[in-house]
């Protein structure tokens, strides 16, 4: 698709909302691609048959914003909202010290993500019982693309502040510039990064330490847009584009490249982060579900075998995560 671009202004105005306040679809879809080539092999077999499905469902968290009311605050935490600072703790404990009112309109993040990656457990473990199906590797496929998505959003420094979209510093459309424009121009030129799957032994503090890595960013992602944008000689900030017949007023490449390479490669660095943390995800759901033979029970339910069947009886009797996944199961 041919491009043309026609720069506008210098400034960050009111006329470029930016409507996407999350990692555009791109990133979404590729963060998912990527964490599957960080699977070890007992799980990697799986998730890369259904990598198309998992790409496709990656952004279904995104979508559902319009129709769910509830979704939208799933996707972040404005951590800068607990003036004497937030530890982790589970939804319940935090409804107890905060209200469930005061917990929702600063957004759920991080219990969503244990919320969802409960869900996986629960539904992985049932992966070889008699009537585990079609549904059932829909389920799989559902809550592993949402566990990816807000997984995600939980690398991203402006999912976890008040000022999400710089609107309170006069920086509007700083959100969409740091996840998606950035993302868009420096992508190329990205050397690769290696990563593998770990095992997250403690689920809660594993998401919380990163959100908090997340927000430790925030000042500076801030900061260097405003020293980009007011440096003498500096590119437009803002760009009209033409691709094929449609016109968009976003910011420039220039702008970009240099805003990137004020950040130090901060959006890359924390895209793989990103991707390490859904394979990790991922990966140890499985292995909390008790190892299921997901290949086989899920992509073949046909040729089942006495093995599988024996395996989830065994895991029925004596689930390994039962008490947590207790917990916080029916949240929200
Ligand atoms: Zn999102």
């Amino acid at each position: 698709m041919k491009t043309k671009w026609k720069h506008r202004d210098k400034v960050l105005t009111a006329a470029a909302v930016v409507t996407c306040l999350s990692w555009g679809f791109t990133p979404h879809r590729e963060l998912h691609a990527v964490a599957i080539t960080a699977l070890p092999s007992p799980v990697f077999g799986f998730y890369k048959a259904h990598q198309h499905e998992l790409m496709v469902r990656a952004v279904d968290a995104d979508k559902r914003k319009h129709g769910v009311k509830e979704e939208a605050a799933r996707h972040y935490i404005d951590i800068d909202h607990y003036s004497d600072g937030i530890s982790p703790c589970g939804w319940h404990e935090g409804c107890e010290r905060y209200s469930e009112d005061t917990l929702r309109s600063r957004g759920i993040l991080p219990w969503s993500i244990e919320r969802v990656y409960n869900q996986l457990v629960v539904e992985m473990s049932n992966c070889g019982a008699r009537d585990s199906s079609a549904a059932s590797l829909s389920r799989v496929l559902r809550l592993s693309a949402d566990l990816g998505h807000y997984i995600g959003d939980a690398h991203v420094p402006l999912h976890t502040t008040s000022n999400y979209n710089g609107q309170l510093t006069g920086q509007l459309g700083i959100h969409a510039l740091w996840e998606t424009h950035v993302y868009e121009t420096s992508r190329p030129n990205w050397s690769g990064q290696k990563i593998e799957a770990l095992y997250i032994s403690d689920l809660r503090n594993w998401i919380w330490s990163r959100i908090m890595s997340s927000n430790a960013n925030v000042e500076e992602v801030l900061r260097m847009e405003k020293a980009v944008r007011e440096r003498v000689g500096a590119p437009d900030v803002w760009g009209y584009r033409t691709r094929g017949r449609t016109l968009s007023l976003i910011p420039t490449p220039g702008f970009c490249e240099e805003y990137n390479d004020s950040l130090d490669g901060m959006v890359e660095e924390r895209f793989y982060m990103a991707a390490e943390g859904i394979a990790s995800a991922w990966y140890s759901a499985w292995v909390d579900a008790g190892a299921p033979d997901l290949e086989n029970d899920l992509i073949k339910p046909k040729k089942r075998n006495l093995m599988s069947e024996l395996g989830h009886f065994l895991r029925a009797r004596f689930p390994i995560q039962k008490e947590r996944v207790g917990e916080d199961l029916y949240l929200h």
